[in-house]
Order: structure tokens, then C-alpha cells, then sequence
């Protein structure tokens, strides 16, 4: 079972919706994590989802996914980004990001991204990402 995290701005959430949609068969069943406000719109258009809402975005929902990430909690994420619009939280997207990277997340920012991750052959598998070693930096002091 795969953890996902769904998330999309505002502009973007019916193209997270018709996303979701297209691709039921293969998300039914998977853990799926989402901001507030995307988690109740997934929801209430497909009952039978299993999504754990956090806060919404603005409010601390990108920091707690982040914080899932850190945590080896979660397994792909699927982050649709309105490139056009300014955004309040911008430093918690920022930082959500950053750490998608660090944790070697395979992460989706836009649609076509998200089809390849979903019909990736990993999406079905085992796929156990390589995971850097932090040792040195977590020694720089010592
Ligand atoms: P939301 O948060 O799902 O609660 O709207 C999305 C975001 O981070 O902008």
C-alpha cells in the first residue's frame, strides 16, 4: 500500500479532482494523506477514498505533510501548483518542497507528472527509494 499525499491550490483542485477521478482504480485502496481543504473536496466527491485530512494548507497543512515526509510517512506526493497565483503560505510550500527533495520523495507538481508516477510500473511494485545518509552533516560538530 502506498502513502499518498494529494494537495492543490485553489486554481488547480478540479484538475486534482478530475485527476483523482480518472485514476480511482488505481488510488482506491492506498493511504491518502491531503490538506484540509483538498482532503474535504476529495471526499465529498469520492466517498469511499481513504483520506487523512491535516489542517488546511495556509493553516499548518503543508507543514504537517512536510513533517509525514521527514517522518517516512509518505511515498509520493501529488502537489498541484497554480504557477500564476501568490500564495500567503509561500514559505511553507517552499519548505514542503525542500523536503520532498531532501527525503527522495518521487513528487508530482503538475498533471503530466502525476500520470507518469501513477502508471509508473514502482506505483504498483515494491520501490524502496535510495536514502542519502545524513551522518556527516548530523557529525559537522562533533
Ligand atoms: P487546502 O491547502 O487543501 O487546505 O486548500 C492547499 C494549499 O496548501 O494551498
Amino acid at each position: 500500500m502506498k502513502r499518498i499525499g494529494l494537495i492543490a491550490h485553489d486554481e488547480r483542485k478540479e484538475d486534482l479532482l478530475l485527476w483523482v477521478g480518472k485514476n480511482l482504480d488505481a488510488l482506491r485502496g492506498e493511504d491518502l494523506f491531503a490538506t484540509g481543504t483538498t482532503g474535504g473536496l476529495l471526499l465529498e466527491r469520492y466517498p469511499g477514498l481513504k483520506v487523512t485530512r491535516f489542517l488546511s494548507g495556509p493553516l499548518g497543512g503543508d507543514q504537517q505533510m512536510g513533517s509525514h515526509i521527514a517522518g517516512g510517512e509518505i511515498d509520493l506526493l501529488i502537489f498541484f501548483i497554480d504557477p500564476l497565483g501568490t500564495h500567503p503560505h509561500d514559505v511553507d510550500i517552499k519548505a514542503l518542497l525542500r523536503l520532498a527533495v531532501l527525503y527522495n520523495v518521487p513528487s508530482a507538481f503538475n498533471q503530466a507528472t502525476a500520470d507518469f508516477l501513477v502508471t509508473s510500473p514502482h506505483f504498483r511494485g515494491e520501490y524502496r527509494p535510495l536514502k542519502k545518509s545524513y551522518d556527516a552533516y548530523l557529525k559537522r560538530l562533533s
